[in-house]
């Protein structure tokens, strides 16, 4: 891609699924993976004569996120119906924001090459979302396609960010900040695959520096961070192809194909006009009070990006492993715990970047599942950190035993005998053994080749079982041998 000609403009629209316990305009549960059309009734269903009633727990976690975006709240705002016709809408209109949404002018902050960029948000609007439509999976699915409510009327915050993106890469950063925000507010899982965050991607580009906005293409529904990096980094290249011929870009709406890795035009983009918007005549104005937003306002968790600066700040560490602890209030809360219990939060930083973060990636898990407690994790760094056990012992021994046997550290360390040897004459013992049985190496150590050095120190801790004092071990072998070549 001859990104050196063109600047690329990108703009992210995200629908996020609100934690209600029941949908937006009546009181059917939002349960996910429930019996189909279980959950609905008249509302919800659009049946004539039906009248919605906003739900209050639903504005104010639109407001929550809001203050934690830095948007302006809205303290008044209208719905609007949003006329299409869609056989997953059985009203034939959505009810969202339209001229006068929830919330304006927000922002989030990117890392720009260390430095962090704001990038804007225009605003934040409330609506429901629509069924599900069902073309595979059932009996007769070759010949029909079912529709499912559940969904119908289930509660939805846009967010609608500024074209200020400027590569997939940064498209990624934005979403996954996003993510990570409202899982801290508590308002949206963040799941992508179950549908609960969804996301669209504008893109353009224009000849570099100019002013003149490029024609701009939407693609639809982008349920996870690799399809939105590759959708976008297809249809970046396709539009640079097509400039570079001298031809035009359509505007249009178009699909990401994630098996053939591109996009496919799906229609010509819809301008605002064709939904024929009007205000919702079965509901009042939305009016916020100052005393409801100082309350969510004092409600606020730690957000994200302070949570990282005082982990630098406070603990010393550095922003990638910073960055990495803070991605989950839960893994943030761990590593707390783990750093007040081991007494040392570089440590406690280390075990749970390598060790923890590998056993949860292996099993595709969250912290919650994590079988050790942080005050165990935190005992068994202090057992290592005070030299009882070898590093070494203490991951390959002790945790794996700790994960399997739910026992704690110091019981393990007695049981298996892996007190750490740290008697310099036993290391000295079995160092003059590991010479004498390897003569090859020993010979070629003598002509010079000194990496042999590790494979004795190796020897040794296998020997040991891992119990000895690697840096012990490191001294006497340097001494036995710094000896040989005097006297060779
Ligand atoms: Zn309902
Ligand atoms: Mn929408």
């Amino acid at each position: 891609m001859d990104s050196g000609k063109y600047d690329i403009v990108i703009g992210l629209e995200i629908h996020a699924q609100l934690r209600t316990e029941t949908k937006l305009f009546c009181g059917c549960s939002t349960a996910f993976g429930r019996v189909p059309n279980s959950l609905t009734c008249p509302v919800c269903l659009g049946l004539p004569g039906a009248l919605p009633v906003l739900n209050e727990r639903a504005v104010e976690m639109a407001v929550t996120l809001a203050l934690a975006i830095h948007a302006r709240v809205n303290l008044r705002s209208q719905f609007s119906r949003k006329n299409y016709f869609y056989p997953d809408l059985p009203k034939g209109y959505q009810i969202t924001q339209y001229l006068y949404p929830i919330a304006s002018d927000g922002w989030l902050p990117i890392d720009d090459g260390g430095t962090l960029r704001k990038i804007g948000i225009e605003r934040i609007h409330l609506e429901e979302d629509a069924g599900k439509s069902i073309h595979d999976g059932l009996p007769d699915s070759a010949r029909k396609t079912s529709l499912d409510f559940n969904r119908s009327g289930v509660p939805l915050v846009e967010i609608v960010g500024r074209p200020e993106l400027t590569s997939p890469a940064e498209a990624v950063e934005f979403l996954a900040r996003l993510r990570t925000t409202v899982q801290y507010l508590e308002i949206c899982d963040g799941n992508m695959e179950e549908g609960s965050l969804r996301c669209d991607a504008n893109l353009s580009v224009k000849e570099k520096g100019s002013t003149a906005m490029g024609v701009k293409t939407e693609i639809k529904n982008l349920n996870s961070f690799k399809f939105l990096e590759r959708a976008l980094a297809f249809e970046a290249e396709r539009q640079i192809g097509l400039r570079e011929e001298g031809l035009p870009v359509r505007a249009e709406t178009r699909l990401f194909d994630a098996q053939q890795n591109r996009t496919l035009p799906m229609r010509s983009k819809e301008e605002a006009h064709d939904y024929r918007y009007f205000p919702e005549p079965d509901l009042p104005l939305l009016v916020i009070g100052e005393d409801l937003i100082a309350a969510l306002r004092s409600r606020l968790p730690e957000l994200p990006a302070e949570k990282i600066r005082r982990f630098i700040d406070a603990y010393g560490l550095p922003a990638y492993e910073a960055g990495l602890l803070a991605e989950s209030r839960g893994l943030a809360d761990y590593y707390e715990r783990t750093a007040a219990a081991s007494g040392n939060a570089r440590q406690a930083s280390h075990w749970i970047m390598r060790e923890v973060r590998q056993h949860l990636n292996d099993r595709g898990e969250g912290i919650e599942r994590y079988p050790v407690r942080p005050e165990d994790l935190g005992e068994l760094i202090r057992l290592v950190e005070n030299r009882e056990i070898t590093l070494t012992a203490g991951k390959e021994k002790v945790l794996p035993l700790m994960i399997s046997s739910g026992k704690r550290a110091a019981e393990i360390v007695r049981e298996e005998g892996l007190l750490q040897i740290s008697d310099g004459d036993e290391i000295r013992r079995l160092a003059l053994r590991i010479l004498e049985e390897n003569p090859g190496p020993l010979k070629q150590y003598r002509e010079g080749k000194k990496q042999v050095f590790g494979f004795f120190v190796g020897q040794l801790m296998k020997a040991s079982s891992g119990r000895a004092d690697a840096r012990l071990a490191r001294d006497i072998f340097e001494g036995l041998l710094a000896a040989d070549d005097r006297t060779s």
